[in-house]
């Protein structure tokens, strides 16, 4: 079980109260939950961090400090986002404990991340548009928005709520592993390429078709072959089609 849960990432961007990382590193800790990235907090390390992880200094101690939420993610296989309403673009969000079911069961097989946005204004669009899923913990819509650790304490305990139901997971070896976050903004960039040399897309507004593919593709959960026989039909549309014979 705890093998399960030390898969599971939280990833906290743009924080900008010390405080409630130190309370963030607490709630994991109380559930089993080891891995903490931070992208660009504001003020970390600080004394306030550590006074209110009460006891979880390790996890504060071995947080990585990244500069972007790509960096953060980019071995991931699933990556959820948390939003406290519902915004335009994005995919409708799901209840907290189904996620933590899929996000347990997937760890299984690489790690899997929950993103946490900023105190004032959560998650950009951009933001989102890199996460596989979206959810919400159901709170009063005339007050929905969660304090950030008391978010990050709700999804840790359904996290370990899963991991208690001994959810069945796949096997560790699996000959078509899922791709990982990296693999698929390979699979976006090369899109984006071919596209725009077949001109189906106009480079200079090229976000609204872009996104969509996105929340497909991210939706669909590829393996790494996948996204190499989506990789190599890209690259032969690129160079004008033709028979297979014609191909490098
Ligand atoms: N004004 C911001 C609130 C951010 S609260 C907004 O509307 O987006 C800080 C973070 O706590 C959020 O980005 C999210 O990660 C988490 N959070 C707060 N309330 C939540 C809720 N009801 N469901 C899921 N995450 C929540």
């Amino acid at each position: 079980m705890d093998e399960g849960l030390r898969r599971i990432r939280i990833v906290l961007v743009g924080t900008t109260h010390p405080g409630n990382i130190g309370s963030a590193a607490r709630a994991m800790k109380t559930m089993g939950l080891t891995d903490l990235v931070l992208v660009d907090p504001q003020r970390f390390p600080s004394a306030e961090a550590t006074a209110l992880a009460a006891g979880a200094d390790d996890i504060l101690s071995s947080a990585r400090i990244v500069p972007g939420l790509d960096e953060a993610i980019r071995d991931c296989i699933w990556v959820t986002g948390t939003s406290a309403r519902r915004r335009g673009h994005s995919v409708p969000p799901l209840a907290p404990e189904p996620v933590a079911r899929d996000l347990f069961r997937r760890a299984g097989q690489g790690p899997v991340a929950i993103v946490f946005g900023r105190e004032s204004s959560g998650l950009t669009n951009d933001e989102l548009d890199l996460c596989n899923a979206l959810v919400q913990i159901p709170t009063d819509p005339a007050f929905s928005s969660l304090n950030l650790a008391a978010a990050v304490q709700v999804m840790a305990y359904v996290c370990r709520a899963a991991a208690l139901e001994h959810v069945e997971r796949p096997p560790e070896y699996d000959p078509d592993p899922p791709a990982t976050q990296h693999e698929l903004e390979g699979l976006f960039e090369h899109y984006l390429r071919a596209l725009v040399r077949i001109e189906f897309l106009d480079p200079e507004k090229p976000r609204h078709l872009m996104r969509r593919l996105r929340h497909l593709y991210l939706r669909a959960g590829l393996s790494a072959s996948e996204v190499r026989i989506l990789r190599g039909i890209l690259t032969h549309t690129e160079r004008g089609g033709g028979r297979p014979s014609n191909r490098p």
